[in-house]
């Protein structure tokens, strides 16, 4: 049984993906060595004009169970990528980050069309990063196949919200990810909490052991900044750095944050 609600929203949920009612913003992070742009992360957007602001973590879930993702997915991925081009146009020097959905990473087929999309845009893979949650339903493990067509292609892949829900150890030892994000959960508390900050402290470490990148989420203030890069954690994300952003705003905030 699917709920009432639910039904509507879905329902409303297609038709914005019909009437180009949906798009995205834009979240920059940046390096803690030198405060440097080094990502953009994507984030998908929905007003709906009866149902107002829907989050993402209320209606990505849904598409997942109700087929809509790879609509949702190729609609985002086409989006991003030809801005991406355009700031690249414009001479804004950034890596790119998409969240995938673990739903759409069951055909092995996908790395191949986020490879020709890439090509059509003279975009280049290597600078293209996809952040990869754990879910219930569909255990990374068993995309494999899919995930290491992507390191080929040199597409870059972050495990993120390290350290809650499914992520675990064993993951990071199997699975062939270049970056991990911690969860702002621990990044939050760390400055007050000494439990927090040594949980931190071991993430980072523990992923520059096996090679891969850090990134903090969900940095608000300038304590969290400055333990995170204490730590040597790499890459910095949050309200502090700032908030997603329009994509035609990125280019006014990126020089005024040079010039900072
Ligand atoms: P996420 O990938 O962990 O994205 C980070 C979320 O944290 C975003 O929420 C962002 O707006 C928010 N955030 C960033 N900085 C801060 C901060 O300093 N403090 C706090 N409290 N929050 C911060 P958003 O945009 O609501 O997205 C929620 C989740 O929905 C994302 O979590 C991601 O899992 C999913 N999502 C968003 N866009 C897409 C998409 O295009 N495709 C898929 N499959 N999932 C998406
Ligand atoms: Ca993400
Ligand atoms: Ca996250
Ligand atoms: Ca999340």
């Amino acid at each position: 049984m699917i709920a009432q609600a639910d039904l509507g929203m879905l329902d409303g949920l297609e038709r914005a993906l019909l009437n180009g009612r949906l798009h995205m913003a834009y979240q920059p992070k940046v390096s803690l060595r030198d405060g440097s742009l080094r990502r953009v992360e994507a984030l998908v957007r929905w007003d709906d004009p009866e149902l107002g602001a829907v989050p993402p973590s209320r209606f990505v879930p849904l598409a997942e169970r109700h087929g809509l993702i790879d609509d949702l997915t190729q609609w985002g991925l086409r989006t991003t990528l030809r801005q991406w081009r355009k700031w690249q146009d414009e001479g804004i020097d950034t890596d790119l980050a998409f969240n995938i959905s673990a739903v759409s990473l069951d055909q092995l087929d996908f790395p191949d069309l986020v490879e020709r999309m890439c090509r059509a845009l003279a975009v280049p893979t290597e600078r293209l990063v996809l952040e990869l949650t754990e879910g219930a339903t569909q255990p990374l493990i068993k995309l494999m196949d899919t995930l290491t067509r992507f390191r080929i292609k040199g597409i870059g892949l972050a495990i993120d919200d390290f350290g809650v829900g499914y992520s675990t150890l064993m993951q990071l030892r199997q699975l062939p990810f270049t970056e991990l994000k911690i969860d702002r959960f621990f990044v939050q508390d760390s400055p007050q909490e000494q439990d927090s900050a040594l949980i931190v402290r071991s993430i980072i470490d523990l992923a520059h052991g096996l090679g891969l990148s850090v990134t903090a989420e969900g940095v608000e203030t300038p304590a969290q900044l400055r333990l995170l890069r204490a730590l040597e954690c790499d890459i910095a994300q949050g309200y502090l750095v700032s908030q997603p952003l329009a994509p035609d705003t990125l280019g006014a905030w990126y020089e005024s944050w040079k010039k900072q």
